[in-house]
């Protein structure tokens, strides 16, 4: 759905909240021209107290670490920005969305080198379904292993969230969606298993959890670490430092992916290879309905992953 289609009309930008429309930057912005800005995705559920955001201070947490390898500095605080979440959620009368905290350099020169351009931040909502189409999360979905690498986290840092990155990410899925697949899956420049174009993640294997370690150039996902948390409190093994070949993809009982878009969604084919019985694995079926009871709200545990509107 385009942004025109959506009754959303607020933004809130360096402090301030603006009609929609406002919300403009000027050509020569830096983090246009450089990919220099690092951003975070966030959901926020519908339960029966109102609308609840999903680890939050999770993500400000990541925000303020990818801003810190480009010395960019947000003169906004914590509390600051989830004051004016909240109420841009409130404000837009959201039961549910996907929240967009953004944070760059702004206009003032254009050396490579930021030089005094002003780190310029803005905070959107807006409702977003799922990620990958209705029927993924209970059918799953088709994904190739991508013919682009990811690139090592010695070459850019692999966890921050930065803009700029995202031209990897777009390459791998448009890839993918132009061979008939719904995702990629993009190996890292040694050649083992990453991620997803913006997903984590997992395979199961005789009843355990194996996801690829943070060593692999991958996201530390929040939803990654959810899921681990959420395996293990159900008695499973979770292997979080894994080493993946992508030949073990194809022997894997159940693969799915993980994220804050994606949420928990089963991979049924890889590159044409069956995986597992071809349809959700009972494990992933497991740890996926766990997560819809606990984003939703239809248990008391996690209350500290909550922060309510
Ligand atoms: N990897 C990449 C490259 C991503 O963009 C994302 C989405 N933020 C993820 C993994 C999943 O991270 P999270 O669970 O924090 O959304």
């Amino acid at each position: 759905m385009s942004f025109d289609e959506m009754d959303v009309d607020t933004i809130w930008m360096d402090g301030e909240f603006l009609d929609w429309d406002d919300a403009q930057i000027h050509v020569l912005t830096h983090g246009l021209h450089y990919g220099t800005g690092i951003f975070e995705g966030a959901r926020c559920y519908e339960t029966e107290r109102g609308p609840a955001i999903f680890r939050w201070e999770e993500h400000l947490d990541r925000l303020y670490e990818s801003a810190k390898p480009y010395e960019m500095e947000i003169d906004h605080g914590h509390e600051e920005l989830t004051e004016a979440t909240v109420e841009l959620v409130r404000r837009q009368d959201l039961a549910s969305c996907y929240i967009r905290p953004i944070a760059f350099y702004g206009y003032r020169s254009l050396g490579v080198s930021p030089g005094d351009c002003p780190t310029r931040i803005a905070i959107a909502a807006w409702p977003w379904g799922t990620y990958l189409g209705e029927e993924a999360l209970e059918e799953g979905i088709d994904v190739m292993v991508s013919s682009w690498r990811k690139h090592s986290s010695s070459q850019i840092p692999t966890n921050a969230k930065t803009t700029g990155l995202y031209v990897n990410s777009l390459l791998a899925g448009e890839e993918a969606r132009r061979n008939g697949y719904a995702e990629a899956i993009v190996l890292n420049k040694e050649g083992q298993v990453a991620e997803g174009p913006g997903e984590n993640i997992f395979l199961v294997r005789d009843g355990e959890l194996f996801t690829p370690g943070l060593s692999q150039s991958i996201l530390d996902g929040i939803t990654r670490d959810t899921v681990i948390q959420l395996a293990r409190d159900l008695g499973y093994t979770v292997h979080d430092q894994a080493t993946i070949s992508r030949g073990e993809l194809n022997t894997a009982d159940e693969l799915f992916f993980t994220g804050s878009a994606a949420e928990v969604t089963p991979i049924r084919r890889v590159d044409n290879v069956t995986i597992g019985d071809g349809e959700r694995g009972p494990v992933t079926e497991e740890i996926q309905s766990r997560f819809f009871e606990v984003v939703e709200r239809r248990t008391d545990e996690y209350e500290e992953w909550f922060t309510y509107v």
